[in-house]
């Protein structure tokens, strides 16, 4: 395995260190004004607005090392908030399956962060086993418009989004995975409503969706009639890209060492506590091995080969480590983390720490269960047969 970064990588870095650093957020500054024009700028670098967009459709065509790289570095840096469900998600199922009029019509308004998507996939009695949803999708007798009935569950920002890719039943005569329809629809129309649901951090981000009687025209169906689940497989491989967060790990592990050190303990702080400090040194080796086992990912990628099985425990340890993490400031913070909706008290980092740490089970469940990635992992990974008995 060769993780040395080439003479070529290293220039990359420091290009990518020095516009992080000049383009920064400037205390003061608007900051959607600063969000948006950071976006043109980054632009104007050849396509580092859509890092993982391919270059024909104005991606910057890097190398995984070069994605690595960023990764790192912007897990660091202050860079602007995106969200993935047109960029990382939608965007590359119009790229592979979607038509050209299509792709003219959504993907320059993904890429400028002016539309707001969300994903209906989940439903009542559909999550694990997604292939299971019933929200159907009748197509009229002219063949123009589906119609479009039924309940979509875990919405997340539904609330806030101008349209949805979703997924509908249009044929329930065969096997689940096919008469799956992948269509596109505005969420401001008649027959459309969106209920808030409360989670356990006591954020409003996830809702339920009903839909009655929504039309929506044939020409925002992506792909073929009955196919969708093809395309909607590809788009969850995009979504679990990621999700293991290792970057973004490290930055917070490294903060958290801060956090506990500003914590006095006897004589000293809380990072001289032997209990505590093995508990961050677990972590560290857990981190440590994802990071590696992430890097010989990219290099076997770098090296034209298949970046391998790794991903799928990626995404498994990944989400565990976050959660430790979060489970440890919580820890730092003591009796101070756990005044929860209350005037904040104690050390700073402490306020908010029991919401970041309820939020955080999330983690484990969306993008594809711990229990599934498991089972994933031991068919697809270790060629585990399901035993008969
Ligand atoms: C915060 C949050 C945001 C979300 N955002 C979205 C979104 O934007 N769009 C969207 O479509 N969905 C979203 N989801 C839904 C998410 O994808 C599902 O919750 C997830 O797939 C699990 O499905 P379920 O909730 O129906 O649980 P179930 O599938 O009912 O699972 C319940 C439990 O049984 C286990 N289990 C299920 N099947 C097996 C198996 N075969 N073997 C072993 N154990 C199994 C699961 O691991 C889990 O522990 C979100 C969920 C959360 C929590």
């Amino acid at each position: 395995m060769d993780i040395d970064l080439s003479p070529e990588d290293l220039a990359f870095k420091a290009e990518v260190q020095a516009f992080l650093s000049g383009n920064a957020h400037k205390p003061g500054e608007d900051y959607n004004e600063w969000r948006l024009n950071w976006f043109k700028l980054a632009r104007d670098k050849g396509g580092w607005d859509v890092p993982k967009w391919p270059v024909e459709f104005g991606g910057p065509g890097w190398t995984p090392t070069q994605h690595y790289i960023w990764e790192q570095a912007t897990a660091v840096a202050q860079v602007p908030w995106d969200l993935p469900f047109g960029l990382s998600m939608l965007a590359p199922v119009l790229m592979n399956y979607g038509s050209e009029e299509q792709q003219q019509r959504f993907l320059p308004d993904i890429r400028d962060r002016k539309v707001n998507w969300c994903q209906g996939y989940s439903e009542p009695g559909a999550g694990s086993d997604l292939a299971n949803l019933k929200t159907k999708a009748v197509l009229s007798d002219d063949g123009t418009y589906y119609t479009v009935n039924g309940t979509k569950i875990w919405t997340t920002l539904a609330h806030i989004a101008d349209w949805i890719f979703c997924l509908t039943r249009t044929d329930d005569s065969g096997k689940k995975q096919e008469g799956i329809t992948f269509l596109l629809f505005p969420m401001k129309q008649k027959g459309i409503e969106v209920k808030p649901i409360i989670t356990l951090g006591g954020a409003h981000s996830v809702n339920m969706v009903h839909f009655t009687d929504v039309k929506v025209p044939v020409e925002n169906r992506v792909g073929e009639a009955h196919k969708g689940w093809t395309y909607a497989k590809g788009l969850l491989q995009h979504e679990r890209t990621g999700l293991a967060g290792i970057s973004r790990s490290i930055v917070a592990l490294e903060k958290l060492k801060e956090q506990a050190a500003s914590v006095v303990r006897g004589n000293g702080t809380l990072m001289d506590d032997p209990a505590f400090r093995a508990k961050v040194a677990e972590l560290e080796i857990d981190l440590m091995a994802a990071e590696f086992t992430e890097l010989r990912s990219l290099a076997a990628a770098a090296g034209g080969g298949d970046p391998g099985p790794e991903s799928s425990i990626l995404k498994l340890k990944g989400t565990e480590i976050q959660q430790r993490i979060q489970k440890l400031t919580v820890e730092a913070g003591g009796i101070y983390a756990a005044a929860w909706g209350a005037l904040p008290v104690g050390p700073r980092f402490a306020k908010g720490g029991m919401a970041g740490y309820l939020a955080s089970r999330a983690y484990t469940i969306y993008g594809g269960a711990s229990e599934v990635q498991k089972d994933v992992i031991a068919k697809n990974v270790l060629g585990i047969k399901q035993s008969n008995r």
